[in-house]
């Protein structure tokens, strides 16, 4: 049985997992690199350990440094979190061979999720609808050229082994297709260590729809429903919600259904994602699936009641799923905003350096995932998620015009982050009108306005805080926002 956890991981989500660790009584213990060594997550921890280094692949990647940590403290389980070596399936392996509990699947079928071409294939054995596409094992670019004009163009070209949004490049005619099927190897080669690229349709202006999955060692199978993760930046996700506009009662089953058949088809044994992109015609394709926690999972456990995090703990420990399909019921509607460290208006680039304020106003529904403190530093090194805030409301008018307010009054200074941003995509009418597809951000021409307003107050709302250095959450409360602007400005 789980006694002490080992959290192999950082920021944000070693931060939930400790909270999980806590609520259920279980010791946790932090790993942290030289940059992390006054991080949140090791100063929440039960214990912590140093594991040295910068980079990720001198810490938070490096499989021998993070099972030491485990044994020299005397943890008997690892979580990987989200990223770092949450889907490498050697890490894995290796956990268990070092008698640890690995709190995720069996390696065999994270071995053949984690390739997007290997699980492709596996679906197409089971029936599972993919998209079109091709992959040779040959180096002969004239296969790719004749099959790209039978798929017709555009064409995604994907590594194999890529994820985060990272590797893919979308080509337009057959001039193009050759020199970029090179490039793609060479960038693969170099990000994700293997230069195995495959071919698919580009599908126009999807959504992307993913199911939360579980199953347990006793092969019993569940899905938590959706998640509509169309809003993103370079093919990564920012704004994530459930129930989406998109479904009605019918596709959600069916398309759950499928979900379930995907993880049973590899012997899945723990929670995981399948993702899929919609078309208009309301056909879906399976893309892949993330054989981990995922980052947006607060807003399935915000509508379905089900702490995500212990559930694995459960299955890892042996126990059959404690829920029946039937007894799963979505309610509410929950939208999650990731605050990233990053300039929207400079293509997004990463904006490290130390966060000289941070509150979180108190608002009922508002849920925050942070991985920051007032002080704390922001790597260049690691992903630069700073937190993710989640709200939760009757419906997904009063969801978004909540999140707008909390947005609104949430002080993150120190670093350039995307919380204008968000607030531009929230306040959109497109958005507004669950006009959500993966192309929203350039189709709408997302750009922060610098409306003064919105500025002011959140400034203002900053300094107040900042100022009055109170932590008085209720004299907080009973001040409206423009009060605290005015009584600043
Ligand atoms: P999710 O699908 O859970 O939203 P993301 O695609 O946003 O996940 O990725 C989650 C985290 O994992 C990010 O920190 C991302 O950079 C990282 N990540 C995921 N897959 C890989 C990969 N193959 N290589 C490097 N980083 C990855
Ligand atoms: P990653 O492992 O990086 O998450 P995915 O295959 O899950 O890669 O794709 C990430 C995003 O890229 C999708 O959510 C979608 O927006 C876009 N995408 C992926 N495949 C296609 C496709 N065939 N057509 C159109 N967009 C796609
Ligand atoms: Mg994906």
């Amino acid at each position: 049985m789980i006694s002490k956890v080992l959290i192999a991981n950082r920021g944000e989500i070693a931060c939930r997992i400790i909270k999980a660790c806590k609520k259920y009584n279980l010791k946790s213990v932090a790993i942290y690199s030289e940059p992390d060594k006054d991080a949140k997550h090791k100063q929440l921890a039960d214990e912590s350990y140093s594991i040295g280094g910068n980079s990720a692949a001198e810490s938070y990647l490096d499989i021998n440094k993070v099972i030491n940590a485990a044994l020299e403290t005397g943890a008997n389980a690892v979580h990987p979190g989200y990223g770092f070596l949450s889907e490498n399936p050697e890490f894995n392996r290796k956990v268990r061979e070092a008698g640890l509990i690995f709190i995720g699947p069996n390696p065999e079928s994270m071995k053949i999720l984690g390739s997007k071409t290997a699980s492709r294939e596996l679906m197409i054995k089971n029936n599972i609808p993919v998209v079109p596409g091709f992959k040779s094992n040959s180096d002969d670019l004239n296969e790719y050229i004749s099959v790209a004009k039978s798929i017709g163009y555009p064409i995604l070209i994907k590594a194999a082994d890529g994820g985060g949004g990272k590797g893919m490049r979308v080509v337009h005619n057959e001039e193009m297709l050759a020199e970029s099927i090179n490039a793609a190897r060479r960038e693969s080669l170099s990000a994700f260590g293997s230069e195995e690229i495959f071919l698919e349709k580009y599908i126009k202006s999807p959504r992307h729809i993913e199911f939360q999955v579980a199953g347990d060692k006793h092969g019993n199978y569940i899905h938590l429903f959706e998640r509509e993760c169309s809003i993103q930046r370079r093919h990564q996700k920012i704004i994530e919600e459930t129930p989406s506009v998109a479904l009605d009662s019918e596709l959600r089953a069916t398309m759950g259904k499928t979900a379930v058949e995907v993880v049973k088809a590899a012997g899945y044994d723990n929670i995981g994602t399948v993702e899929f992109l919609l078309d208009d015609d309301k056909n879906f394709y399976f893309l892949e699936v993330n054989a981990r926690l995922q980052v947006e999972h607060p807003i399935t456990e915000e509508t379905t009641g089900v702490d995500l995090v212990k559930l694995q703990f459960d299955i890892a420990n042996g126990m059959k799923l404690p829920y029946n399909q039937e007894d799963l019921k979505q309610s509410k509607h929950s939208i999650e905003c990731r605050i990233y460290a990053e300039d929207s208006e400079n293509n997004f680039m990463p904006s490290p350096g130390k966060i000289t304020f941070y509150n979180e106003p108190n608002i009922v529904g508002a849920r925050f995932d942070s991985g920051i403190i007032s002080g704390s530093l922001v790597p260049i090194y690691y992903d630069p998620i700073l937190s993710k805030l989640i709200v939760t409301d009757e419906n997904r008018e009063k969801a978004i015009e909540k999140m707008l307010e909390v947005l609104k009054n949430y002080p993150v200074l120190g670093v350039v982050n995307t919380i204008e941003f968000l607030i531009e995509c929230l306040n959109h009418p497109e958005f507004k009108a669950g006009n959500t597809k993966t192309d929203f951000i350039e189709k709408n021409n997302i750009k922060v306005s610098k409306n003064p307003e919105f500025i002011n107050l959140a400034l203002a709302t900053a300094s107040y805080f900042e100022k009055s250095q109170t932590k008085n959450v209720e004299q907080l409360e009973n001040i409206g926002s423009w009060e605290i602007c005015s009584a600043k400005y």
